[in-house]
């Protein structure tokens, strides 16, 4: 008989009762070190004082309003991260995949309303830009696709890091470019900063709109807010999620004033998007994480796990192929399975997320302290030892 949760997880028998900064705490009480974070959902690890006291204080005083109000904390909200980023203006999703939604929608009423009809939209093989019909379009694996045709049209699927193809690819008739900075569920790859460089000159050469999906890789995670920072570039257009609500379901599309001037009044909405309680705990987090000095003890930590982690690959070299990734978005490429070396993570109470390309995933709490990372290090050592046996 089907499980009355519809099975569309592979679920570990691991179930939660609380957790606190970098730990959680299982049902039969045994603790595990998270470096997960709910795949870079909980930034500031889980029950963050200043965010229970945020979402307490807001539950108490008003959880919804409709979108046909004004919501202050929702304006506040935007105006930070207008001020934040290379933003004029800012939508309020609930998750990442409403985040695409509104990209690609956003990008076609663009070229509508300048009497261009362009719709073809580039993206890049190993993306991930969530679930929903327009989504799994737009990233085209075989994997997410299959039995959900037909398609939504109007994406081209270009290999990752195909230069020649690229080049090749952007002509007059492409409205955007949809890329993530750094590939998450793809295996952790960066996008080389004179490649994100290279693409805002040949997006600019015909025209197109830079799309950045940075659901995963941005709020701090590579050590600066957003990841494309550090290649000096800026999108048209940037999706924002599971970092910013700290686990409150929030994402966001950001926008330039040019790329969202075909969204008037009446071309787009959202029931929950932009609600009080969730803008509320967002703007605590982006408070928090947008901080310089916070920023740089994202960069100092990520460098130390870093360096633990090359120690560790030095030290299995069956096991391991090499580290992947910056800041506190990393991964261990993997000579035997990643599921496998998952599975031996549950057994050192240590949680770790597989990604494609055979690659296990290290996104822990932003916030996590040098003990934790010191601790990670040894259960992740016990991990690979028991698998390499
Ligand atoms: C998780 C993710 C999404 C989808 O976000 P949901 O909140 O799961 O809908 C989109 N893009 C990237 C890069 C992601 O990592």
């Amino acid at each position: 008989m089907i499980s009355a949760v519809l099975p569309t997880y592979n679920r570990a028998p691991l179930a939660f009762t609380h957790g606190a900064g970098s730990w959680l705490t299982a049902e039969d009480g045994t603790r595990y070190l998270d470096l997960g974070a709910g795949i870079a959902v909980n930034a500031l690890g889980h029950a963050h004082p200043a965010l229970v006291e945020t979402i307490s204080a807001q539950a108490a005083k008003l959880w919804h309003v409709s979108n046909v109000y004004r919501i202050p904390e929702q304006e506040r909200l935007a105006e930070m991260l207008v001020e934040k980023t290379f933003a004029d203006t800012v939508f309020f999703t609930n998750s990442g995949t409403e985040a695409a939604e509104l990209a690609i929608k956003m990008t076609r009423k663009y070229w509508t309303e300048k009497g261009d009809p362009r719709v073809e939209i580039i993206t890049f093989a190993g993306s991930f830009h969530g679930r929903s019909t327009g989504a799994i379009a737009a990233a085209g694996s075989e994997k997410m696709v299959k039995g959900f045709g037909p398609l939504m049209p109007g994406f081209t699927h270009l290999d990752w890091a195909d230069h020649d193809g690229l080049r090749a690819a952007i002509t007059r008739k492409t409205a955007a470019v949809m890329i993530e900075p750094v590939q998450g569920e793809g295996g952790i790859r960066p996008v080389p900063d004179q490649c994100l460089k290279g693409l805002r000159d040949l997006c600019d050469s015909v025209g197109a709109l830079l799309i950045f999906d940075e659901v995963q890789c941005g709020m701090g995670r590579t050590g600066r807010l957003f990841a494309h920072e550090w290649s000096g570039i800026t999108p048209d257009i940037m999706m924002v999620a599971k970092g910013i609500g700290g686990g409150f379901p929030l994402g966001c599309v950001l926008a330039t004033e040019n790329a969202a001037s075909g969204m008037t009044a009446g071309t787009h909405g959202s029931t929950y998007g932009g609600n009080p309680l969730g803008c509320a705990v967002g703007a605590k987090v982006t408070e928090i994480v947008s901080d310089d000095a916070f920023l740089a003890e994202v960069n100092r930590k990520g460098a130390l796990f870093r360096q633990g982690l090359e120690s560790l690959v030095a030290s299995h070299p069956k096991v391991f192929e090499a580290v992947r990734g910056m800041g506190l978005i990393l991964g261990l490429k993997m000579r035997l399975p990643n599921t496998d070396f998952v599975k031996a993570g549950y057994a050192a109470h240590v949680l770790t997320i597989a990604a494609a390309d055979n690659v296990i995933r290290l996104l822990p709490a932003l916030n996590i302290d040098d003990a934790d990372i010191a601790e990670a290090l040894r259960r992740l050592d016990t991990a690979a030892s028991q698998i390499a046996a």
